[in-house]
């Protein structure tokens, strides 16, 4: 028997009409290159998306056309992310932390035809504009300034010369919407192409009380960047739920970020670790300088958030961290760590429970793989690869590249090492590139990171392989401390004695700066292979 209900596609337009017709007197503020704060509200972002469509259609983008984005967080940039897929076309953001030659080879890959860049940006842009052979137009943001010609289009002029409404066109919502490249951390960035409906199943999963619960009495602060995929759909989130948003701009340190979130009461933000290290290192030197009560989430994944980040939060400033984990290949939101209502648990092992990544979102499925392919029981012992599938999980990438990602039975391969427990909570021991592999044991650098990072003195920890003659690899550990503490190699040593066995401790530790970080903030251990790789050689 055929259903009867409609086949009503789900499209970015939606949230677009939403946000105009319930929710248009509600804020977005950005902050600008100045400092200064820019207020604008849904219905003037409908208004401006409208106007931009009209722009870029007379500038001749046709559906499916690609138009990049070298943008910080802003409201210019929202408006981007709604009227670029409502008109049928394709938002590409473009990562501003990369090297030029490998924005070139992805704007390349992507065949942007358009790029519409900050013009604070313009230094980096004009470092790989040239390789891009498919680019027509630029479209210069002028961040309230003035843009000289030879840069490109002022956006604003060409804003003011449209009109405020647009016919915006039915679209099929297996259409792509948006392109992410992941960060290539391994081999060339891969594209992944997000469909309107991918988006918004995503978006509606991630507004789910028991996923990030954000309505319109929220105030959303995405400190990720909306360059790195998509920042989490946060800014979808908020426009489709009619939650106020608050754009950081360029001032991702925590003393501005800190500001942001008192001045403008923010209750949800999502960032990678790295930045919430930062944070909580402020707030204990200066506790009760900033007033943060309206807080009530805090999300924080894109790498392992250490459980003296999130105990220390919780503590010392009665602040709530949400761990979850995702990748660009999911949208990327895939788990997130909340207690279930039928685990009964002290503090401590709340704290260890809060401390995985989680369990799948509605819709995302997850198994795990042994070294022999075997799959894997859910007992929270046995590590492998965890595999996922849903339908916000890429199915390929853009091109013919990496087809050996995915199963032959259609499950992505994620590279994440993990165990996973009975009540299906995920806890991410590795990459599988990261993993030391010494004699035949795998042994979980994030487990020792994370306890290394449980030490007073310690800012940053990062445990990575280093070559050696018996085992193959061991261990190695670098150590940031926090400015002005000392700590000993012993008293770093005590910290893990106890906790792990004798044949996980690293064999050194060293004292540096600054553990080195990819272009989305997370420890590159690459680098530090390449630096201390022979160390234990010596
Ligand atoms: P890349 O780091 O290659 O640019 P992504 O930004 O998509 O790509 O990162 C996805 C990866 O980040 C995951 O495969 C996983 O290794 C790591 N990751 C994300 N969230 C977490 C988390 N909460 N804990 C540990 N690792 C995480």
């Amino acid at each position: 028997l055929a259903g009867r209900m409609m086949d009503f596609p789900l499209t970015v337009t939606h949230f677009l009409d939403r946000a105009k017709s319930l929710f248009g007197g509600v804020e977005v503020v950005s902050r600008n290159p100045d400092r200064s704060l820019s207020r604008t509200t849904y219905a003037d972002i409908y208004r401006r998306s409208a106007r931009l469509a009209h722009a870029l259609t007379r500038l001749g983008v046709a559906p499916g056309d690609r138009i990049g984005t070298l943008c910080w967080n802003h409201a210019r940039h929202l408006e981007l992310y709604l009227a670029v897929p409502a008109m049928g076309a394709v938002v590409h953001t473009l990562n501003l932390r990369l090297h030029p030659r490998e924005l070139g080879y992805i704007a390349n890959h992507a065949g942007d035809r358009v790029i519409v860049v900050d013009r604070s940006l313009l230094k980096l842009f004009r470092a790989f504009k040239d390789a891009v052979k498919t680019l027509e137009r630029v479209i210069v943001i002028g961040d309230d300034g003035e843009v000289e010609e030879a840069d490109g289009l002022d956006y604003e002029k060409l804003l003011a010369a449209e009109a405020d409404a647009f016919p915006w066109p039915k679209l099929d919502e297996q259409a792509a919407a948006m392109i992410c490249y992941t960060s290539g951390t391994t081999g060339d960035p891969k594209g992944v192409i997000y469909t309107h409906r991918s988006i918004v199943l995503h978006t509606l999963a991630c507004a789910m009380a028991s996923v990030t619960g954000v309505r319109d009495s929220d105030t959303v602060l995405p400190v990720v960047p909306m360059f790195h995929a998509s920042a989490w759909g946060l800014p979808y989130v908020a426009v489709a739920t009619g939650a106020k948003q608050v754009m950081p701009g360029p001032h991702l340190d925590p003393a501005s970020l800190l500001e942001l979130m008192a001045a403008e009461k923010v209750t949800v933000a999502g960032g990678v670790p790295t930045i919430w290290l930062g944070m909580l290192a402020m707030l204990d030197q200066s506790p009760g300088k900033w007033d943060l009560s309206s807080m009530r989430a805090m999300l924080i994944g894109g790498s392992a958030a250490p459980p003296s980040l999130i105990d220390g939060f919780w503590r010392r400033h009665n602040l709530r961290v949400v761990h979850a984990w995702g990748m660009t290949e999911l949208s990327p939101v895939g788990t997130m760590a909340h207690v279930k209502a039928t685990m009964k648990l002290d503090e401590e092992a709340d704290l260890a429970v809060r401390s995985t990544q989680g369990y799948p979102l509605l819709f995302v499925e997850q198994r795990h793989r042994g070294e022999d392919g075997e799959l894997l029981p859910w007992d929270g012992e046995k590590m492998g690869e965890l595999e996922v599938r849903g339908p916000w999980v890429a199915a390929s990438y853009l091109g013919d590249e990496g087809a050996d990602r995915w199963t032959e039975d259609g499950w992505f391969k994620t590279g994440d090492v993990v165990t996973i427990d009975a009540e299906g909570y995920v806890r991410i021991t590795d990459r599988s590139k990261d993993v030391v592999k010494s004699g035949g044991e795998w042994i979980s650098s994030v487990a020792l990171e994370n306890a290394l990072m449980a030490h007073p003195a310690v800012l940053e920890a990062a445990v990575f392989a280093a070559k050696h003659t018996k085992w193959g690899e061991r261990p190695l550990a670098a150590v940031v401390l926090k400015p002005g503490q000392e700590a000993t190699k012993e008293s770093l040593y005590g910290q893990l004695e106890g906790q792990f066995t004798k044949f996980w401790m690293p064999d050194d530790i060293v004292f540096i700066e600054q553990i080195p970080r990819t272009s989305t903030g997370k420890f590159l251990k690459t680098k530090l292979r390449e630096q201390y790789g022979d160390y234990l050689l010596k």
